[in-house]
């Protein structure tokens, strides 16, 4: 059945014949709640037309031309609605919220809809009108809004609590790895390093430290390109995780240089997990040179034991590539 729609008679006369027309076609058959609001003045808007076919509940009453267009919502929306309705008339630009809470007194109930305030402007860009749609989809199409069991409501507020559980796992995921290589990123690595020095510290353990740079690796991305330099970047990364134990920690510290931390290994156990990995990928072509030592007692931070075997990783650089160097060890070539 097709409804009539209310309207103010001073209404029509702002749209020409076909417009007029258009306008009620639209509000007839439109599957919406539509509204067109008067702007007086601010925080005062006026329904001048509703389409009573489509005049759901929004509320527990019943709202008509020449009543205020906050009135159709619940109370407690009614500032929301207001903002947006400035915010649309300053910004002279379509705008859409969503609208969600109690809204049948103190009745426990969960319920969300859209609503999107369209500016009408006239003459100098003045917005004189708003037209105000609320889908129908976004609320319940007989005259009840929305009503909720408990086990619904709580149903969908375990659903969302995990949600968000998994959301901030996955940052806290992305905020503490490498994006590339899935490796501790630098930040997250320097923090771990510095609590297991004070724990090993504290119970005067040993801590291997290993410093590694891939060799020549600006050739990999200047002869095969880009992807081919992230690819090897990866292998490196998978290769250190394959060499270590699970308690070991493994970061990207720059470009194409890693530390890996083994606590409780003495320096022959840390000089193995470079030899793996040296011969590791080898296999695959790619070669590294590696600086590796061990907390020292008078160490004050990670900092110290960092800087010894960057030291070292820059002499086995110097003495030719693709070697371990080591400060308790004679040179291993
Ligand atoms: P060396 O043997 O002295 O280490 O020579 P090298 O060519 O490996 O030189 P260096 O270690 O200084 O090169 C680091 C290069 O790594 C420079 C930079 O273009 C490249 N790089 C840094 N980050 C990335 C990345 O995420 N992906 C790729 N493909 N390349 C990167
Ligand atoms: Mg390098």
């Amino acid at each position: 059945m097709v409804m009539p729609i209310e309207h103010n008679p001073a209404f029509r006369g702002y749209f020409n014949e076909d417009t007029g027309s258009v306008l009620h076609a639209l509000c007839d058959f439109f599957p919406a709640q539509m509204v067109v609001v008067s702007v007086e003045e601010s925080n005062n808007f006026i329904i001048e037309a509703i389409n009573s076919s489509q005049q759901t509940a929004l509320h527990s009453k019943q709202i008509g031309v020449g009543e205020y267009f906050v009135d159709m919502f619940p109370a407690s929306l009614k500032e929301e609605v207001i903002e947006n309705s400035a915010r649309c008339i300053a910004e002279g630009a379509p705008v859409r919220f969503e609208l969600s809470g109690n809204y049948i007194n103190g009745v426990s109930q969960l319920s969300s809809y859209p609503v999107i305030l369209i500016p009408i402007t006239k003459h100098q860009g003045i917005t004189t009108h708003l037209l105000c749609v609320v889908p129908s989809s976004g609320f319940d199409s007989g005259t009840q809004p929305i009503l909720y069991s408990e086990q619904e409501v709580e149903r969908r507020v375990k659903e969302r609590t995990d949600e968000l559980v998994a959301i901030n796992h996955r940052l806290s995921y992305l905020a503490t790895h490498d994006w590339l290589t899935d490796v501790y990123n630098r930040r997250h690595l320097l923090e771990m390093a510095t609590i297991e020095f004070n724990r090993v510290g504290r119970y005067d353990l040993s801590l291997g430290l290993l410093m590694l740079d891939i060799d020549h690796f600006k050739s990999i991305n200047d002869e095969q390109g880009h992807m081919a330099g992230d690819q090897a970047l990866q292998t490196v990364a998978q290769a250190i995780r394959s060499a270590v134990r699970e308690c070991d920690l493994v970061g990207r510290y720059g470009g194409d240089e890693f530390i890996i931390l083994a606590p409780e290994t003495d320096i022959q156990g840390v000089r193995s997990i470079a030899e793996r990995l040296r011969s590791t990928l080898k296999s695959v072509n790619l070669s590294i040179s590696v600086g590796i030592t061990m907390r020292e007692r008078h160490d004050h931070s990670i900092d110290d034991v960092i800087n010894r075997a960057d030291h070292l990783l820059l002499n086995a650089k110097r003495n030719g590539r693709n070697r371990i160097e080591s400060v308790s060890l004679v040179s291993i070539p």
